[in-house]
C-alpha cells in the first residue's frame, strides 16, 4: 500500500484532476490519496471570512466563485448517476460554508475557530469530488481521523483511528483531505498547519508502514537551485532524508518540512513527482 498525495495545483482545475485520474487509477497496490483543497482555495476563504466578518457584500461574491468552481469541476468530471448523490453531498458542504459566513457577518466579530472551520471546507469538499471522479474509490472523512492537540498531531488518538479505518479497508483507492483535524479535547475543527497536506500524508503513511509516499506536485522534484534565478537548475534525482529536511528548513517550498521526519523514522521512502509532467523521474528521497 502506497501513500498519494496531491497538492492545490494538482487538483485545481478539469486539467489537472484528469491527470491525478490517470495517475491513480494506473497504481497496481492499493493507495490512499491524500488531497489538498483546490488551489489558491484556502487563502480565498481566509479573504472572504473577512470580508464576511465586515459585512463586505464581496463575501458573497467570492462564495458564488467558490460553489460555481466546485460545480463546474463536477459537472465536467462527474458521469451518470453518480452526480445525483455526489451532487446532492457537495451541495450540502456548499450550503453550510455560505450559511457560516452568514453567521460571521451577523456576529460582526472574526475568531480563531471560525478560521478553522471555514478553511476546512476546502479539504472537505476537494476530497469528496475528488472521491467521486476516481473510479472505485471510497472516501474517508479526515475529520473523524486525524485528531490534533493545539494544531499538533495526536499520535495515539490518530493512529488508532487510522488503524480502524483505513487500516480495516478492503478497497483499492481510498480518498481523504489533507491539513483538516478535529482537536481531540474540544472536538472542534483545530487543522494542521499551512502547507499541512503533505504531513497528513506522511502520518497515514507511518501509521499504515506504506511501501512509499509520493508527493504530486507542480515542479519535477526538488532542484539544485531556484530556476526562476538560475536557468542552470536541474532536478535532484535522489537525496537522503536529511539532505532534503536541511533543504526544507532553509525554505525549499517542494514539501511541508514536518513531513520528512516520520518518514525517515520508518525508512518510507519518499519520491516527489510532477502531476503535469507524470513521465518525469521526480527525486527520490531514502536513508
Ligand atoms: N490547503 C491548505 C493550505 O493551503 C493545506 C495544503 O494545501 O497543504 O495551506
Ligand atoms: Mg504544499
Amino acid at each position: 500500500m502506497k501513500v498519494l498525495k496531491f497538492g492545490g495545483t494538482s487538483v485545481g482545475t478539469v486539467e489537472a484532476l484528469r491527470n491525478v485520474k490517470y495517475i491513480v487509477e494506473h497504481q497496481e497496490e492499493p493507495v490512499v490519496v491524500v488531497v489538498s483543497a483546490l488551489g489558491g482555495l484556502t487563502d480565498t476563504l481566509i479573504k472572504a471570512a473577512n470580508l464576511a466578518a465586515n459585512n463586505d457584500i464581496a463575501a458573497y461574491r467570492i462564495v458564488q466563485d467558490i460553489t460555481s468552481r466546485h460545480n463546474e469541476i463536477m459537472n465536467t468530471l462527474i458521469e451518470g448517476e453518480q452526480i445525483d448523490d455526489a451532487l446532492n453531498r457537495v451541495r450540502a458542504l456548499l450550503f453550510e460554508l455560505s450559511n457560516a459566513y452568514t453567521d460571521i457577518s451577523q456576529s460582526e466579530e472574526l475568531t480563531e475557530s471560525d478560521i478553522e472551520e471555514i478553511v476546512s471546507y476546502g479539504e472537505r469538499l476537494s476530497s469528496l469530488i475528488i472521491s467521486q471522479i476516481i473510479d472505485n474509490a471510497t472516501h474517508f472523512n479526515s475529520l473523524e481521523i486525524i485528531h490534533s492537540n493545539n494544531h499538533e498531531c495526536d499520535m495515539e488518538a490518530t493512529c488508532a483511528n487510522i488503524a480502524n479505518t483505513l487500516g480495516k479497508f478492503k478497497g483499492k483507492v481510498a480518498v481523504m483531505g489533507g491539513f483538516i483535524s478535529r482537536d481531540s479535547k474540544s472536538r472542534r475543527i483545530s487543522n494542521l498547519g499551512r502547507g499541512g497536506s503533505d504531513y497528513t500524508a506522511a502520518i497515514v503513511a507511518s501509521a499504515l508502514n506504506a511501501s512509499s509516499l509520493e508527493i504530486w506536485t507542480d515542479v519535477d522534484g526538488f532542484m539544485t537551485a531556484d530556476p526562476k534565478k538560475d536557468p542552470s537548475a536541474t532536478v535532484i534525482r535522489q537525496m537522503t532524508y536529511a539532505q532534503a529536511q536541511e533543504m526544507c528548513d532553509k525554505g525549499a517550498k517542494v514539501i511541508y518540512a514536518p513531513t520528512i521526519k516520520p518518514m525517515a523514522e520508518k525508512n518510507i521512502p519518499i519520491w516527489v513527482k510532477n502531476t503535469f509532467n507524470r513521465t518525469a523521474l521526480g527525486t527520490l528521497i531514502t536513508d
